[in-house]
């Protein structure tokens, strides 16, 4: 009775201390084309010869597609090579665009690929950085709370799984020029992002900061 007891007791500690959360894994493409493209874009942009297209994740960046549905968002990451419709980034490489997770508005979270795998979605720090896109972000179709949720999920789960240093928004990015992260060559190579909104960052900056995430640099001084 006591070793039954006991037996309860180890299986109740084991699954409070399974963290909470449910990924499901959604591939996108990533075949041979996709790893050579992925290997040119590390060389050409971050000055980096490796043999396979991996990253030291230190940062995660949050994003929103601005795409109202699941699928249209999946689309946009699934194929190797940019669309036309991307031409403001195309000379910089041909490589699509992707993340690691993207997060549905009902707050189902999906792998698109593996989490050391370098992915397309901010300039100057992929090397180290994991992204995390959500579903929506215009103004017909906000972030939701359940996506929120998941994010704050996913932010602890990833912090314990890696040593991570930051958690921004992609809106941030630019604040890591001329910091040691960043490994941009090309000072041209600048996108304006707004995504994931402040009001969101806030909330989950709010949520994990027993994490103790290292503060946004003010912008390095360039002399
Ligand atoms: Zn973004």
């Amino acid at each position: 009775m006591r070793c039954i007891s006991l037996m309860i007791i180890i299986l109740l500690f084991h699954v409070a201390c399974k963290p909470q959360i449910n990924i499901v894994d959604k591939p996108i493409i990533f075949d041979e084309a996709r790893k050579v493209l992925t290997l040119e874009y590390i060389e050409d942009h971050y000055g980096l010869e490796q043999d396979e297209p991996n990253i030291d994740p230190k940062i995660i960046v949050l994003h929103w597609t601005a795409i109202p549905t699941f699928e249209g968002s999946f689309d946009a990451f699934e194929n190797v090579r940019l669309p036309s419709w991307r031409p403001d980034i195309k000379n910089a490489s041909a490589l699509n665009v992707s993340s690691h997770f993207l997060v549905d508005q009902d707050g189902t979270i999906y792998r698109l690929m593996p989490e050391t795998t370098m992915a397309r979605h901010v300039i100057g720090l992929n090397h180290s950085a994991i992204g995390v896109e959500n579903v929506g972000g215009t103004d017909e179709m906000p972030l939701t709370e359940a996506q929120l949720k998941a994010n704050i999920a996913l932010v602890k789960y990833l912090k314990k799984k890696y040593d991570i240093d930051y958690l921004i928004g992609h809106y941030e990015y630019t604040n890591f020029e001329n910091s040691p992260l960043w490994l941009e060559i090309d000072d041209g190579y600048r996108t304006i992002k707004t995504d994931p909104g402040i009001d969101f960052m806030q909330k989950v900056r709010n949520a994990t900061e027993n994490l103790n995430f290292k503060p946004v640099p003010e912008k390095f001084k360039t002399e």
